[in-house]
């Protein structure tokens, strides 16, 4: 892979302090992405030799995959418990090597290149590996000086058209850290077939951690963590804590990770740019601002969706050759906050998408010739009762827009998250006729650990059971994981049964569908 220049005039190359204005400008000249630790070669950085041991301990993540590349992720943090929030890393910028390779003891070296570690990003990197060929396989790692990050692996999508036998991936979501081991993770990472992972929200939680809420038995947490986050030290601490955790670290590892935020990742049910706590929107605008800052420095998303201000554009598109088409929707920020009667809620103008994003799904749904066409967002999809107005149910008029559009696509499937259960459903082209045909199937995945120790019939299952697209409801920790290919799509529904003692617990099968390719049915297997 061609290194870039770099002009020996810019700013970053001189180690001179410049805006993220000017650094994005310039690249918009030079033709190339400089620094905010996306690819900075030839940086001056501080000398590696002053620099803590651990440099990795939040190990490594690739995401935002292609069919040539990917985005990698690494956040320098050798005390990632630092209650200051920075890591035990000083201010000042870090020159981060990467290397991909065709094989794991890196013999083969095909691509390469140093980003930037900066304080104003958490020390984290983001560069994008570009010039792969597509449906390969690849190891990634990070160096600096003579510390080496973990390995991670991935596989890169199918050429543009091209449809593969198969292809895997696995959905997760709500990762109270306190309320239990990661035990999920421990075992999703563990899929032998496993090509993408999808996080559907909840990430971190806000909240603070105190004695009532720590179920994870064997931890400890210190002060720092038993107040309510508000600032972005803050939540880079708190970020810190998850992803600290050794089984997240593997299934990062593990294969590329796509991922849309629900309402944890600011505050509990925000919805637009409207506190739920009694914040002031004036003040609660530079909430979302930091929080969203923090996603963007922890996850490997695109340079796109760096927060501008409280906003942050992190819906993506992926495609799968001709298989499948994955678009994952932002279900929080430019929402209408929660109606105020029954007439609000059944408003025809109400909207979870916000108009831009809409359109966006819109034409992704109904111009693609994907196979499969399958939507994530943080929230339930499928009616269920016009109580939950967190969820689609609080915007049937937006639901009734995207069900059409779901009709006119090939395959449709919805994932989701949020309620701390599995659930899988049909969705009906009209939910108010029962009877009437199927547009697709949604899929919820449960909590990896929010909940902490269930059992399958927690005592809601009726409710959601009692309607007849409804078809499955279980209470209990877990994933799904789900394969892809030509003729059919087959959904496994894993759950365990403890995570509060221990980490140990054995993953059970909860329940497993096969959706025959245009049936848009669940078949019990
Ligand atoms: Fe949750
Ligand atoms: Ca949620």
């Amino acid at each position: 892979m061609p290194r870039p220049q770099t002009t020996p005039s810019s700013p970053a190359a001189a180690g001179l302090p410049v805006s993220r204005r000017a650094l994005l400008g310039l690249a918009g000249v030079t033709g190339t992405v400089l620094a905010l630790g996306i690819d900075a070669p030839g940086a001056t950085a501080a000398p590696v030799g002053d620099l803590p041991d651990g440099l990795f301990a939040l190990g490594v993540a690739s995401g935002a995959p292609r069919h040539d590349g990917l985005v990698l992720w690494t956040r320098l943090a050798p005390d990632p418990m630092a209650e200051d929030g920075h890591g035990g890393m000083a201010r000042g910028a870090v020159g981060v090597k990467w290397e991909v390779a065709t094989d794991e003891s890196f013999d083969t070296v095909v691509a390469d290149g140093e980003a930037l570690a900066t304080a104003e990003l958490a020390h984290t990197v983001h560069p994008r590996v570009k010039g792969l060929d597509p449906s390969t396989a690849y190891f990634y790692r990070f160096t600096v000086g003579d510390q080496t990050s973990p390995v991670g692996r991935f596989t890169t999508l199918p050429a543009p058209g091209e449809i593969p036998e198969s292809f895997s991936f696995a959905t997760a979501s709500c990762q109270a850290w306190y309320h239990g081991h990661f035990t999920a993770h421990k075992h999703l990472a563990q899929e032998e077939d496993l090509d993408l992972v999808v996080f559907l929200g909840d990430y971190i939680y806000e909240y603070g951690i105190t004695e009532a809420n720590l179920w994870r038995q064997g931890v400890e947490v210190a002060e720092p963590h038993t107040v309510t986050i508000e600032t972005l030290e803050q939540y880079r601490l708190r970020y810190g804590l998850f992803k600290s955790d050794p089984h997240l670290q593997a299934v990062h590892r593990r294969a590329p990770a796509i991922a849309v935020w629900d309402d944890h990742e600011v505050e509990n049910n925000y919805g637009g740019k409207v506190s739920t706590t009694g914040i002031s929107d004036e003040l609660f605008v530079h909430r979302m601002a930091v929080a969203y800052r923090a996603f963007y420095e922890h996850m490997p998303l695109e340079v796109s969706a760096i927060p501008d201000g409280p906003e942050s554009h992190i819906n993506a598109g992926v495609d799968v050759g001709g298989l499948a088409r994955f678009s994952l929707l932002d279900c929080r920020q430019f929402r209408d906050p929660a109606p105020t009667s029954d007439e609000d809620q059944q408003s025809e103008d109400r909207t979870i998408l916000g108009a831009e994003q809409e359109a966006w799904v819109t034409e992704r749904l109904e111009e693609s010739d994907a196979l499969w066409n399958i939507l994530g967002n943080g929230v339930v999809f499928t009616a269920v009762t016009d109580d939950r107005t967190e969820m689609w149910d609080g915007y049937p008029a937006n639901r009734r827009r995207v069900l059409a559009s779901m009709g006119r696509s090939r395959n449709a499937v919805m994932l989701s998250g949020d309620i701390h259960r599995h659930v899988a459903s049909e969705l009906k082209a009209d939910f108010d006729d029962p009877d009437g045909p199927n547009v697709g199937v949604e899929l919820v995945c449960s909590s990896i650990a929010s909940n902490g120790d269930t059992e399958k019939e927690d005592g809601l299952q009726d409710d959601w059971l009692a309607h007849d697209y409804v078809k499955m409801y279980d209470g209990r920790r877990g994933y799904v994981h789900v394969t892809l290919t030509p003729d059919a799509m087959t959904s496994t529904f894993w759950t365990v049964p403890w995570i509060e003692a221990d980490d140990t617990a054995p993953k059970e099968l909860g329940a497993r569908f096969v959706t025959d390719v245009d049936t848009a049915t669940l078949r019990p297997l």
